[in-house]
Order: C-alpha cells, then structure tokens, then sequence
C-alpha cells in the first residue's frame, strides 16, 4: 500500500530521514502538502517564502518518480482524502516542534492509528531532541550555558546522502500552487522581498561552502558588524528544511577540527536555535506569555501611534529606522539590528514585546517561532536567561560601535538624500502610499530622546521592582 509523505518544514533532499526511509522501503509513494490552518497561520512572509520553497523543491520531487498532491483544508479530513483516494497505507512526516504543529500532529497520530493506518514521524528539524536532553535534576534546561556544555559533545548522526529515487504511487488531483493561498495576500509587493531571498536547496548548500570557505575564520569578530556580510545566512533555509541542521554541524565541526577560527562561536550560535527548541517545546506558551510570571505586572504599552512608526521604521532613530526598513524589504534583519529594535520598542517606548514579535512573524522570512520568542523575551528581560531589564541598549552608541562608518544606515535611509541607494528605493517602491515617506524628504523627528526614553523605563522598572 502506498505511503502519503506529508511534507512540511523538510524541504530537502539530502539528510531527510523519512524520504531515506521512504526509499529504501520500496513501496509507493505520494507526497502532499496541505495548507491547513496552521500554515495559513504564518505571517505574510513566511507562507510567502513557503511557497518560493515549494516552487524550488516540488519538481525535484517530481523528477524522483515521486507524485505531489497540493490541498486546501483542514489537514486530518484532507489527510483522510487522500488515504482514501491512494488507497495508502500509512501516513508518514518530519516533527515541526512548532507547538501548533506539535497539537495538531499528536491529534492526527492518534485519529490515523485509530483508523487501521499507520502513522509514522520522523526527526531532522533539530539536532537535539527537547525529550532527550536534560538537568542532573531531570528537568528541561532554562540557562543556555549549562545547555550548550550537555549538548555540545553529544553525537550527531552524520549526514544522509541525497534521495535519488523514489518508487510512483497514483497521481491525485489537487490544486496549483498558486492556488494554495501562500503568496498573493502579501501586503507589501513580494517581488520587492523576491530579489533579496534565495531560495532553495542548492542555494541552501552554495551559501554553506561560501560560508566556510572564508567568513567563518572572522566570524567571531565580525558578525556583530551590521553592514557586513560575516554571518551565514542560513537561517531562512533551516526555518524552511532547505537544509538540516546536522548538515550545518558537521561543516561547523570539521571546520573546527581543521582550525578555523569562528568555528566555535558559530557552533554556540547554532546551538542557541536548539536552546530555543529546547524552551519552546518544554514551555509551549514562550511566544505568548511572559516566562517570568512577575512580569505580568509590568506596565507595558499595548498598540499606539509609537508602535506603528516602529513598525514603519519612522521612529527618527537612525538605526532603528534602518532596521525596521531592512526588515521591510528583505525580509530578513541583522542579529544585532533585531536587538537594537526590540530593545528600543520594549525599553524606550516601553511597549509590549508580543507587539514586536507578532510584526516580526509577519515580517520575516526566516521566521522560526522558537528563536523568535526566546529572542524578543530575551531583549525584553522577561525570558529564561534574558538580559536584565536594566540593560538598555543605547542605539547611537550601539550604531557607532557597530556600524561606524555608517554603510548599513546610509543603506537603508534616504532622508535628506536625494540619490538613495537602490536599496532606500526599495523600501520606498514597496511600502503603501499610505506611509508617505520620500528619498529626500527631512528625516522623521525622534519620537522621544534617548536620555528620556532610558530614564522612563529605568522609572517603571523600579517601580515594578518595589512593589514586588
Ligand atoms: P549566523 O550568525 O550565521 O548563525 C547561524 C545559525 O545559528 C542561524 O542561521 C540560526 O539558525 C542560529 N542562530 C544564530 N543566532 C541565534 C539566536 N540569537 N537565536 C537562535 N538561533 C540563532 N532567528 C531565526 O532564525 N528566526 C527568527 O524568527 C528570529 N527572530 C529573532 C528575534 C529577535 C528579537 C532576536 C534578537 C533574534 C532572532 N533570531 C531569529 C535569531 C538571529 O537573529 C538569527 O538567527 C540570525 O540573525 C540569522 O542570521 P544568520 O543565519 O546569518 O546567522
């Protein structure tokens, strides 16, 4: 009997144990892809770059001898469809720890086991599985150092090799990609992100060899600088399983071996993708809810006029400003840019984090729910491990240290500059007429100082502090 592949965030080949699996079994096969209320749940973005990543995977797919079925719906009635239409035997896919994914997957094991069919999932969206690691105490890890020195020299299963064949089960009709409602609702012109993204994963293993074949030995000195390309840009490729994070380890890994410095310090920041796994699936409500109940008191600001020209980059903070825009166009944001801006939402307009995050998931293409929420609770000092609250990320002075030449903000900001690089432009070209900003145009007037913005929250802080 056939088996439906139900595709999800594993759009890959190689290293993909249940394709490896699927192939070796030697039965039929039909891939699917349901868009069901938890994709349409993604953000613009996201589902945006979801489908760029269909488009890229589907046809290589279809070249192994494999059928792809695309649906609309719920996924088990849909799921129930096709078993019935194929005549399957078993329904099989890659765990997504994302905790609605997580709820919905559980549910269709147990409904699919109780129907007679065999239901089967497998790993590869993480290296460390949350269930697996854990304290002297037996409990889940809520410090990332003691986390990173337990997983650290743990072994990694080394890289599957690619798929190659795969045995036809019955073609079935479903609808175009272009009809899945992933890419057409995108708010700003996609084609503006389009240019920017790279899609796919050859794309995925080009950016790793280039990665490794230079930037890694000045990783550790240069990733905080903004208008540098010194990180890997991976991280849209692993939110969508364009690539596997064992794939990335063992480059990391012989990298090390071999020397390189940087090695090291990129490891720990993969590992920081794990922690934040790690968080997400032992405490589901990380994106929703303060992870420090004593937070719950904490006077932020919910919607206003301050938090929109956030989200337009119009706040009058050059940094901020060039961020958000980033953001904007690309879809993507700099490390140390994505805390610069959350720190100045959370602290100087002492405004919710889950404001922030929510633009974010909307934003992003390299959206991934755990990093985002372990990010934006770790910038607003209510998350494990989190910076303290009193913390507060000055933007100029983080400017001049990290961007001292100001490449990334002249990249990005085209006030009072009539001959806006091409980027500026893109911002300008993509966003609504609405937000009326021109190349040339005075730059927006702060929306408050930072002397006074830092003494405010320093004030509500303490505040909170006595009365706890
Ligand atoms: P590199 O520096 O090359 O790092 C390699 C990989 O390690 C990354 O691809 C990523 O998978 C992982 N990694 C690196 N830094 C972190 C980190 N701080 N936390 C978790 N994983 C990390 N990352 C996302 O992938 N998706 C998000 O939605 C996301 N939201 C964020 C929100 C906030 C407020 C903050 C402060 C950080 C967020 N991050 C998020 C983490 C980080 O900014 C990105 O992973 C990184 O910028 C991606 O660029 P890169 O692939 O070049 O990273």
């Amino acid at each position: 009997k056939p088996i439906l592949l139900w595709l999800r965030r594993d759009l890959r080949l190689s290293d993909h144990p249940m394709l490896s699996a699927a192939a070796s079994s030697g039965r039929p096969v039909v891939a699917v892809f349901v868009c069901d209320a938890v994709v349409s749940g993604y953000g613009a973005a996201p589902r945006w770059r979801l489908g760029e990543a269909l488009r890229d995977f589907l046809p290589r797919l279809e070249a192994l001898g494999c059928p792809v079925v695309l649906r609309r719906g719920p996924a088990l009635e849909t799921l129930k469809a096709l078993i019935a239409e194929a005549g399957a035997g078993a329904v099989w896919w890659s765990r997504d720890l994302d905790p609605a994914a997580v709820a919905r997957d559980s549910a269709i094991k147990a409904a699919l086991k109780a129907g007679g069919v065999e239901a089967r999932s497998f790993p590869g969206q993480i290296l460390f599985p949350p269930w697996e690691v854990k304290t002297g105490q037996g409990g889940p890890y809520r410090v990332y150092t003691p986390f990173w020195k337990a997983v650290r020299g743990l072994p990694v299963a080394p890289p599957l090799a690619a798929v190659s064949q795969l045995r036809s089960g019955p073609a079935l009709r479903g609808v175009a990609l272009a009809d899945l409602g992933l890419g057409q609702d995108m708010r700003r012109g996609a084609a503006v992100v389009a240019k920017y993204a790279r899609i796919g994963e050859a794309a995925a293993q080009a950016r790793l060899a280039a990665f490794f074949d230079g930037p890694v030995t000045h990783y550790k000195e240069r990733r905080d600088f903004l208008a540098e390309a010194a990180t890997s840009e991976l991280s849209e490729h692993l939110a969508w399983g364009e690539i596997s994070p064992a794939q990335i380890w063992h480059a990391g890994a012989r990298a090390l071996h071999d020397g390189a410095a940087g090695a090291e310090t990129f490891l720990k920041e993969l590992v920081w993708r794990e922690f934040a796994w790690h968080l997400m699936f032992h405490f589901p409500d990380l994106g929703t809810k303060n992870w420090r109940a004593d937070w719950d008191s904490f006077p932020w600001a919910g919607e206003s006029a301050a938090a929109e020209r956030w989200r337009r980059g119009m706040t009058g903070e050059p940094v901020v400003d060039a961020a958000m825009r980033e953001l904007y166009v690309t879809g993507r944001m700099h490390n140390r840019a994505r805390m610069i801006a959350a720190s100045y939402l959370t602290k100087h307009l002492l405004t919710d984090w889950r404001i922030g995050l929510k633009w974010f998931e909307e934003c992003l293409i390299d959206h991934d729910p755990a990093a985002n929420a372990m990010g934006w609770q770790w910038v607003a000092g209510s998350g494990p491990d989190a910076a303290p609250y009193f913390r507060i990320f000055n933007p100029a002075s983080q400017a001049e240290k990290f961007d001292p030449e100001g490449a990334y903000r002249r990249r990005w900001l085209a006030e009072g500059n009539r001959h806006a690089p091409e980027t500026a432009r893109d911002f300008f070209g993509a966003v609504p007429q609405s937000w009326a900003l021109l190349p040339g145009a005075p730059a927006p007037p702060p929306l408050i100082s930072l002397a006074e913005g830092r003494a405010r929250a320093l004030a509500a802080y303490a505040a909170r502090e006595s009365a706890k």
